[in-house]
């Protein structure tokens, strides 16, 4: 399903981006050796300023589009799935070693305490006042 803003699935948030109202070609800049960086970089500005940039971004990222949505070229987007991959890829092997569910109880604080002390004493030093 597409990114709407609704439950009904509509996309109706395209309607209230800021590139409505700018030439579309800033949008989908032409890659080279021509004035590609400099239309991109103002798409970017006006993405920036744009109520519905999330709803264009999650667009973005989830159908293989040319050109700026939610202020992010086509290869940024690329970059930004490829590196969700990663963590996904990471969460389920960790997941699947049993980091996520299974593992060691992992003491408060996230480090061993040493033999006969419980979470419930405090840190060294706790409740012996100042010395
Ligand atoms: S984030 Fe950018 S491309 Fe997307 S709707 Fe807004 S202005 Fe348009």
């Amino acid at each position: 399903m597409l990114p709407s803003d609704d439950d009904t699935g509509s996309m109706t948030w395209m309607s209230r981006g800021a590139c409505q109202r700018e030439d579309p070609e800033l949008f989908f800049p032409i890659a080279a050796n021509g004035p590609a960086p400099e239309k991109i970089k103002a798409a970017k500005r006006v993405c920036r300023c744009c109520a519905v940039s999330a709803a264009c971004l999650s667009f973005g990222l989830s159908t293989p589009q040319d050109g700026i949505w939610g202020g992010t070229t086509r290869g940024e987007r690329s970059a930004m799935r490829k590196r969700r991959a990663r963590v996904a890829g990471h969460i389920s092997r960790m997941a699947g070693a049993g980091g996520a569910t299974a593992g060691p109880a992992v003491p408060q604080y996230g480090r061993p305490r040493p033999a006969g002390r419980s979470a419930a004493a405090g840190p060294p030093g706790a409740g012996q006042g100042p010395r």
